[in-house]
């Protein structure tokens, strides 16, 4: 074994001081605090912080946003509907470039802690492969800091948007990892042509799939069948996401056990912003059964709401508020949903704290992790693949 740093005196995830032993990108060992020898380099003296692994931001739109712009007021309608083509229209000729305001975004989100991403990137027919291509430079960009999955993502709708189908077909031989799919019935009002158009290109490519769920009540959960039904048919175990699932949160969590077990079994995971305006999935009762619950951002300051900081430990902090939670059980319960969670759900290899695992690590000024949760505190040392790539709050690139 090599070292090549050390992260000195650190508490991993609360627990006792430690010293954590870097070969390069790598944990090598975890030691009590002191025992690492003196005179290896330090990459960072702790002084009793807390280390926990680096966030990830499972769901966001980095393609939208209108980050490091003038502030604009929203102008969107009042429906789903309405937002999809307001959007269309603000971003049509928007003066600032995508790469001017998705990038400071992207460095944004890495000071906060998060260094795994996956981002949907709109498959509308309005802008064509564009949006693709820039995002795909994006991620070369920063690929010596983050891992960023990239999702084809028919926001406009696939089967009512001529063109939508060829252009995530493009996307996906250019390179894009994910297929998208947006609420089969309420958008394209033939669920399932849809989810056999969206399983058709995941298994013609190989790829997992994420479909955007907003249909609410009976038509969202006979969906989220549909989709379980598509999922084993096609042998995608453990490759497939919803995203919002809003309809598993209008119905008491026991009437869901069934679906619950169901989704464990074929390891969907479902991820949630924990948005207050509308019913959200039981990430308790969920987890307790087995299904993994991760979290992400959705819009970051974008034409569908200016609302969003990239903060995944604030949204932890959200998610603990959605739900009444104050006990340290579940603070820490909502932190494993922004970081093991998401890991689980992108198919990470190598992500924790101990030895073995990558060195892409967040040091955090709490007492605790609960602590950590409600506080959110901005002194925040952020280290990918083994290099301190941004100090309280503010990144430094490597
Ligand atoms: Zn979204």
């Amino acid at each position: 074994m090599t070292t090549t740093t050390v992260i000195r005196n650190v508490r991993p995830m609360g627990g006792p001081a430690a010293d954590v032993l870097l070969d390069g990108a790598t944990i090598s060992a975890v030691v009590p605090a002191g025992q690492a020898a003196a005179d290896l380099p330090t990459l960072v003296d702790g002084k009793g912080q807390l280390l926990v692994p680096a966030m990830v931001e499972a769901h966001t739109h980095f393609d939208k946003t209108l980050w490091a712009t003038p502030w604009r007021p929203n102008s969107a309608g009042p429906t789903r509907n309405h937002r999809i083509s307001n959007e269309q229209a603000v971003l049509k000729d928007f003066k600032v470039p995508m790469a001017e305001r998705a990038a400071p975004l992207i460095e944004q989100c890495i000071a906060r802690g998060s260094l795994y991403f996956r981002s949907h990137v709109d498959a509308q027919t309005a802008w064509g492969i564009g949006h693709v291509q820039e995002m795909l430079a994006l991620r070369e960009r920063y690929k010596h800091v983050i891992d960023m999955q990239l999702v084809s993502f028919p926001q406009g709708g696939l089967l009512i948007s001529p063109g939508a189908l060829e252009l995530m077909e493009r996307s996906l031989e250019l390179g894009v990892d994910v297929v998208g799919g947006i609420d089969p019935a309420g958008i394209d009002n033939d669920p399932i042509r849809h989810l056999e158009a969206v399983f058709g290109l995941a298994v013609k490519f190989g790829r997992g799939v994420d479909i955007h769920l907003h249909d609410l009540g009976e038509l969202g959960r006979w969906e989220i069948d549909r989709i379980a039904d598509m999922t084993a048919a096609h042998g995608l175990e453990g490759r497939v996401m919803l995203s919002h699932a809003y309809s598993l949160g209008a119905f008491p969590p026991a009437d869901l056990h069934a679906m619950a077990d169901r989704l464990a079994a074929l390891r969907i995971s479902v991820m949630t912003c924990a948005p207050g305006y509308v019913t959200v999935p039981p990430v308790a009762m969920l987890r307790s059964r087995g299904v993994n619950v991760c979290s992400g951002s959705d819009g970051i300051r974008d034409a569908w709401s200016p609302m969003g900081n990239g903060d995944m430990l604030e949204r932890a902090r959200l998610i603990a508020l959605r739900f009444g939670w104050s006990k340290d059980a579940d603070l820490a319960a909502a932190f494993d949903v922004v970081s093991h969670g998401g890991a689980r759900a992108l198919g990470l290899a190598g992500y924790g704290v101990e030895a073995g695992c990558q060195a892409n690590l967040v040091l955090l000024d709490a007492e605790n992790m609960a602590a950590a949760v409600v506080e959110c505190g901005p002194r925040r040392t952020v280290i990918s693949r083994g290099r301190v790539v941004a100090r309280d709050g503010v990144y430094t690139g490597t």
